[in-house]
C-alpha cells in the first residue's frame, strides 16, 4: 500500500479494483482534503551534469489527518475520473505560482529557470485553461519564462488540434511544455514534430538499470536523437545511480532528476538546498 502513513485502508491502493464505495470515500477525502488544506506540494529538483539545480518538478502530497503522507498515485486517477482534478490541479498551479513568487522574494540563484507543473488531461482540456494560467500568472507576478507545464502523450493524441492550439497560446507568455512519460504511451514521433514542445521527459522505465552498449541505450539512444532533431531539451527521470546518471551522460542526456540527486523535498528543504548549491 502506498501510503506512508499507518492504518492505511485498501481503498488507496492503486492496484487494487476498488469498489464504488471505496472510491465514493476516497472522493469525499478529497473535498474535505481541499476545503481543510490538506494538500502540499513538494519539490524535486532537476539538475544539469554539473549538479547546478535547474528547477524542481512540482509533486502533490495529500497530508491526511489519520493517515498520514498519500502519494499521489494513490489518488489522482479517482479526481481524474470523478473530475475532482480540474479543482486540484488549478489549486496546484495557482499555489505552485505562489511558492514561486515568495522565492522570488527571497531571492533565486541565477541557475534557476523554471518550476515544472504537472497538468492531467482533464483540467487542459477545460475550455478556460488558457485563460486561467494566464490569470494566475498576472496575479502572482510570475514570468512565463520560469514555468513549465508537464503534459502526457495520450492527451495530445487525442485532441491534436486543440492541444496544440492551447499550447501555442500559452507559449506566446513563455510558458514552456515539456513531453512527460515520454516513451510509455501511444507515441507517435510524426505527431510530436507537429507540437510547439520543448523538453522531452525520459521515461524512468528507460533509466533504470541502463548500461552502455545495451538494447535498452539502443532505444534511449534513439529518443535522443530524435529529440536534438526535434531540438527539444532532454530530462531522464529517475535516475538513482551513478552507472544510470553517466550512461545517460555518454548518449547526450545532461538533464536529470531523481533519488540520485534528491527525493522530493518540501518547499523549505527545496529552497534551502537550491541556495546551498550555488554557495558551495
Ligand atoms: P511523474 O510525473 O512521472 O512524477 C515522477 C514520479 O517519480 C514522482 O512520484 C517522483 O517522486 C518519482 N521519482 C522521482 N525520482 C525517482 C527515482 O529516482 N526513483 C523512483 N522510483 N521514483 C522517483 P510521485 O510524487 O508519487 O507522483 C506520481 C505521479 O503522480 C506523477 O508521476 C504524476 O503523474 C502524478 N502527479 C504528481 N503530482 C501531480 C499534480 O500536481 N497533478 C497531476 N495531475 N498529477 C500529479
Ligand atoms: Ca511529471
Ligand atoms: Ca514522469
Ligand atoms: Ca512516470
Amino acid at each position: 500500500v502506498k501510503t506512508l502513513g499507518r492504518n492505511s485502508f485498501q481503498f488507496f491502493d492503486p492496484e487494487m479494483q476498488s469498489s464504488a464505495q471505496e472510491r465514493l470515500e476516497v472522493e469525499k477525502g478529497l473535498h474535505q482534503a481541499l476545503n481543510n488544506h490538506e494538500f502540499e506540494l513538494w519539490f524535486q529538483p532537476q539538475v544539469n551534469s554539473a549538479d547546478q539545480i535547474l528547477g524542481a518538478e512540482v509533486l502533490l502530497r495529500w497530508r491526511h489527518p489519520d493517515k498520514g503522507i498519500i502519494l499521489p498515485g494513490c489518488f489522482i486517477h479517482i479526481a481524474e475520473e470523478s473530475g475532482q482534478i480540474v479543482e486540484i490541479g488549478n489549486w496546484v498551479l495557482l499555489q505552485a505560482l505562489q511558492q514561486l513568487a515568495a522565492w522570488r522574494e527571497q531571492g533565486l540563484p541565477e541557475s534557476f529557470k523554471r518550476l515544472a507543473i504537472n497538468i492531467s488531461p482533464l483540467q487542459f482540456m477545460q475550455v478556460d485553461f488558457v485563460d486561467r494560467v494566464l490569470e494566475m500568472l498576472d496575479q502572482t507576478g510570475i514570468p512565463g519564462l520560469q514555468i513549465e507545464l508537464e503534459i502526457t502523450e495520450n492527451m495530445l493524441l487525442n485532441n491534436f488540434e486543440i492541444a496544440s492550439n492551447k499550447m501555442k497560446l500559452l507559449k506566446q507568455r513563455g510558458i514552456s511544455f515539456a513531453i512527460d512519460d515520454f516513451g510509455t504511451g501511444y507515441s507517435s514521433l510524426r505527431y510530436l514534430h507537429y507540437l510547439p514542445l520543448d523538453i522531452l521527459k525520459i521515461d524512468r522505465s528507460f533509466v533504470t538499470g541502463l548500461r552502455p552498449s545495451s538494447e535498452l541505450a539502443a532505444i534511449v539512444e534513439v529518443i535522443i536523437a530524435t529529440a536534438d532533431r526535434l531540438n527539444l531539451t532532454v530530462i531522464a527521470e529517475g535516475v538513482e545511480t551513478l552507472n544510470e546518471r553517466s550512461a545517460l551522460m555518454e548518449l547526450g542526456c545532461n538533464c536529470f532528476q531523481g533519488y540520485l540527486f534528491s527525493k522530493p523535498l518540501d518547499a523549505k528543504q527545496f529552497y534551502q538546498k537550491l541556495c546551498a548549491s550555488v554557495e558551495s
